[in-house]
């Protein structure tokens, strides 16, 4: 008798450790095709205001993930099938000349993500088979919670209260650890694409980078590794989290979070190790707690739906004073709008890929509240542009920022200057970004608007020739 065989259909779950869809595959079926499509949609169009879906940092940190999870199948005598094109139509090709009984993904919740999984479902309908769903991105399951999905709490502060102590987290799954069945069936791999191939120019190295990101499971288990257990760094997190500079003011765990190289669940058991092994502070609860405001974006996206990507956000109180600016965009963009706090953030954004939590909050809020335009613009940069880019944590908290998501106070407003001269305080980190600042002196590195003229010829750089004029009034924050 012909054997059950089963596919793997991996997306944002490039890993073996924790994987439901794979745990489950290998429970139901003798034979499992493990399968990556890279979708030609989401590597090589452009966004609504004509942003690459998918920029270059992130691109290659995938590549590199299916690169890994390849190797790591093959250590189990198995192998990834890597293709390019529609999933919705590859898959299902594979599983007509596989004659598979399932397919196996872990579910995704988001407006783009569902559709496809929802146009493969409806092909498979045609050949007699179906996709099994299972869940793989988040610490809590929708059916632990003590509310329907439709009464989650549209605050953190209430939702994180309702959960907390009473919801608890699952174990994490044990990746594979005996070699695999072989396919009865020959099958072509397939190669795996480089960034030139969608189109992107190489990367260039980038000294001043947080970190040298790596894509996969092995480099995002080994950086867990390092943050709790190596350096330690997880029992400062609380003090150094709002940092700015080097690679251990935060865990950096959000681009292996976003891809799935690492699961939540096993990085909450490994919390639970250390604080066993070297006690719990308010640092390692901190952790956990920045861990519950991931899967709080995610239920605000399955409650509210596309609702998080519209201009009015969850609230539908869209702010009538925000414009398509393509101009003042563009400045921000580049890190040219004069108000170095910003502009720092926004080149090491541009040049890296990854900017820290403080400098999203102070960006984001700046085009908006600022320069009044439309944050949608603002969040679909950030979605081509970020290494971690996550479409709940990413758009959950532009509405927040926007004050058209879940944020209980009104009218939050970012004093740019106050926040540089808190969190810069010596302007070390602008200068690092803004290398022609570098000789202006500390009371005047967050307010260049301020050098005469002469100040100018002394510290060498000319305003609207070697940096660019301010396009907001900074002297509103002085007060
Ligand atoms: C405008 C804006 C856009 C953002 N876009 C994204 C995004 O696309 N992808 C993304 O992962 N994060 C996003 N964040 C949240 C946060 O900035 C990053 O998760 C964090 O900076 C990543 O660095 P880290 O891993 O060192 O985080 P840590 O500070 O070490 O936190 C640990 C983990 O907790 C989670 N986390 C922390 N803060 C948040 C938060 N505010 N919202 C959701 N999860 C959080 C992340 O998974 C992170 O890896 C955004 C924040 C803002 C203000």
């Amino acid at each position: 008798m012909q054997k059950r065989r089963a596919i793997v259909w991996f997306r944002q779950d490039l890993r073996l450790h924790d994987n439901e869809a794979l745990t489950d595959a290998l429970a139901n079926a003798e034979e499992v095709a493990m399968v990556f499509v890279f979708d030609e949609r989401v590597f090589t169009d452009t966004t609504r205001f004509g942003f690459a879906k998918t920029g270059k940092y992130r691109a290659q940190f995938i590549i590199e993930a299916v690169q890994d999870l390849r190797q790591s199948l093959r250590k189990l005598d198995s192998d990834l099938i890597v293709r390019v094109g529609k999933p919705e139509t590859i898959i299902y090709e594979l599983a007509k000349e596989l004659k598979t009984s399932w397919v196996f993904c872990n579910r995704e919740r988001t407006r783009e993500e569902v559709k496809v999984q929802d146009d493969l479902e409806r092909n498979l309908w045609s050949i007699g088979q179906e996709v099994r769903y299972s869940r793989g991105k988040m610490l809590y399951y929708t059916a632990d919670l003590p509310f329907p999905v439709t009464h989650t709490p549209d605050t953190f502060t209430q939702f994180r209260k309702e959960v907390e102590r009473v919801v608890p987290i699952r174990e994490p799954l044990p990746a594979p650890l005996k070699p695999l069945t072989k396919l009865g069936i020959q099958i072509i791999p397939g190669d795996i694409p480089s960034i030139a191939d969608f189109g992107h120019d190489p990367i260039e190295p980038e000294p001043r980078s947080v970190l040298s990101f790596k894509g996969g499971e092995t480099a995002g288990v080994e950086r867990l590794h390092y943050y709790f257990w190596e350096s330690r760094c997880v029992q400062t997190y609380k003090e150094t989290r709002n940092e700015l500079i080097g690679g251990d003011y935060s865990s950096k765990f959000s681009p292996w979070l976003a891809q799935g190289c690492l699961s939540p669940k096993t990085i909450y058991r490994e919390l639970r190790k250390f604080e066993a092994a070297h006690g719990a502070n308010e640092s390692t609860y901190w952790i956990f707690f920045e861990l519950m405001w991931r899967d709080f974006f995610r239920f605000m996206g399955k409650k509210h739906g596309d609702k998080i990507f519209l201009k009015g956000g969850t609230t539908g109180a869209a702010s009538a004073l925000l414009r398509n600016d393509y101009r003042l965009l563009q400045k921000w963009i580049d890190g040219l709008t004069g108000v170095p706090f910003i502009d720092a953030n926004m080149r090491e954004l541009k040049l890296t890929g990854f900017i820290s939590n403080r400098g999203r909050q102070n960006v984001a809020s700046f085009l908006v509240k600022d320069l009044f335009v439309n944050w949608q613009m603002g969040a679909e940069y950030f979605e081509s542009m970020l290494i971690d880019y996550d479409p709940c944590s990413n758009w959950g908290n532009w509405n927040y920022i926007a004050g058209v998501g879940s944020d209980p106070r009104e009218n939050r407003y970012f004093n740019i200057l106050s926040q540089a001269r808190r969190y810069d305080p010596k302007g070390e980190y602008v200068k690092r970004w803004l290398p022609e600042l570098a000789n202006v002196p500390l009371e005047k590195i967050h307010r260049p608007d301020t050098l005469t003229f002469a100040e100018q010829d002394l510290h060498r750089v000319k305003l609207g020739d070697d940096y660019p004029t301010t396009v907001v009034e900074m002297e509103k924050w002085e007060h």
